[in-house]
């Protein structure tokens, strides 16, 4: 085998990826070190099975969080962020925010720094999780939500502080608006380059994968220059750089008499409260979701919740140049060490990252190992109190089960 290599990007943003990747990983607090040793397990044992000795990943351990600290005094080195930047592809487990030592969080911190604009969320059911849902099988669909600005900019200031006093004169006195004295004052930024940039990702790729549709998701009926404009731009993006392979609602029944055209995928927007309604009564007509912050962060836990909560929910956050892939939960602190969680978050955004790669075998062979291992009913405790007849197994087991099925398939 070759020896080991870093991912490069094209100029065209296409990755080239060596059969000896470097691939680093931040293995994360509180649960973190758990998880990551299972998820590394099951994902050496799928490239291995997929391809024998013709690919391997090379893990490189990068710091951040309380191992950091301990070993460089820095909660996230910049030597952590060239890392990540330089080898195109990492994983993380989760981080701890230190609360009240003035410290932001790591993960926001992460996201900005790379400028990882599109956090991107498949959420598909894995028969037979426990679902709140009665045909939770109908549910398969990608949100693609936006990272970078939008209420989450951080852009604030606190009720009665002199800077919201500033505004609130600025407001009365240059803009004839008024608002009460004593409030808070967040700002809302979206902006026409940030929108078209993740709705053309989104749409990229449903393209790729043969997907009927893209919903831009909106509270423009309220918010018509923020998020009206969301929509509004993400028509725009669809027409300019997709025109001859996507189509609008109207030119779907208009044109095409309700049949989609080979190849194309239908633009069509829902606004926000009438999109949770319909996720959850008619999710089959649901495909590639793309939506500003802050609908796509409730958007993305509610749809979790559907197939089995964030112990199942793989993520990613992508930019142009580099990729983060991570579990979607937390640090559970009080379950730290204990060899007890649910793995398969991080092994499902394990198996994303070797499908962004391109080693699409051991991304299917991962999945298909994990649905199998629950399919047997040995799950970990969050499922097992769900499950009836389930025999409950620890992290490290259920990651072993994984590899004796992988073998087998
Ligand atoms: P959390 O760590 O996600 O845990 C909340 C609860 O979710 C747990 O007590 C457990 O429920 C369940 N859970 C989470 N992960 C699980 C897993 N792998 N398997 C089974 N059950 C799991 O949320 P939190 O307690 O609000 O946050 C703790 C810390 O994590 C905070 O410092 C927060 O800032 C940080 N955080 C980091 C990230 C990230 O790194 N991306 C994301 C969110 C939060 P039960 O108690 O019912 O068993």
């Amino acid at each position: 085998m070759e020896t080991s290599a870093r991912i490069k990007i094209s100029n065209d943003g296409s990755l080239q990826v060596p059969d000896c990747p470097v691939i680093p990983f931040i293995e994360g607090d509180g649960i973190g070190p758990d998880i990551w040793q299972a998820t590394r397990m099951v994902i050496n044992s799928a490239v291995k099975t997929a391809y024998n000795s013709g690919r391997k990943i090379s893990w490189l351990e990068t710091l951040a969080g309380e191992k950091a600290y301990q070993q460089t005094g820095n909660w996230l080195p910049d030597e952590t962020l060239d890392t990540i930047r330089a080898h195109v592809v990492a994983i993380k487990g989760p981080l701890t925010t230190p609360v009240g030592k003035g410290i932001r969080s790591l993960n926001v911190t992460i996201r900005q720094v790379l400028d990882l604009y599109a956090c991107v969320r498949p959420v598909k059911y894995i028969d037979p999780v426990p679902s709140p849902m009665k045909r939770p099988e109908k549910i398969n669909m990608v949100v693609f939500r936006e990272n970078t600005e939008d209420v989450y900019a951080g852009i604030e200031w606190q009720s009665k502080s002199e800077a919201a006093g500033r505004v609130i004169s600025f407001l009365k006195d240059e803009m004839g608006i008024s608002v009460p004295s004593d409030s808070g004052i967040g700002i809302k930024p979206i902006s026409e380059k940030n929108t078209k940039r993740l709705v053309a990702r989104a749409i990229a790729y449903a393209l790729e994968n043969n997907l009927e549709s893209v919903t831009l998701m909106h509270k423009g009926n309220i918010m018509k220059f923020t998020e009206g404009a969301f929509n509004q731009w993400g028509y725009e993006v669809a027409e300019e750089r997709f025109g001859d392979r996507t189509i609008t609602e109207d030119e779907l029944f208009g044109t095409y008499n309700g049949m989609r055209p080979e190849g194309k995928v239908i633009i069509k927007d829902r606004i926000a409260d009438m999109l949770f309604q319909q996720v959850l009564l008619r999710p089959d007509e649901y495909h590639v979701i793309a939506t500003p912050n802050l609908n796509g962060d409730y958007l993305s836990d509610a749809l979790a919740a559907q197939v089995g909560g964030l112990g199942m929910a793989p993520g990613a956050n992508i930019s142009d140049k580099c990729a983060v892939f991570e579990a979607t939960h937390g640090t559970a602190p009080k379950y730290a060490g204990q060899d007890k969680v649910n793995p398969c978050s991080l092994i499902l955004s394990a198996a994303m990252m070797l499908d962004y790669m391109g080693w699409k075998e051991a991304s299917l062979l991962t999945g298909r190992a994990l649905q199998t291992t629950i399919q047997d009913g040995t799950v970990t405790y969050d499922l097992a109190r769900q499950m009836t007849g389930a025999t409950e197994v620890k992290c490290s087991e259920f990651a072993k089960r994984m590899v004796n099925k992988m073998e087998k398939l």
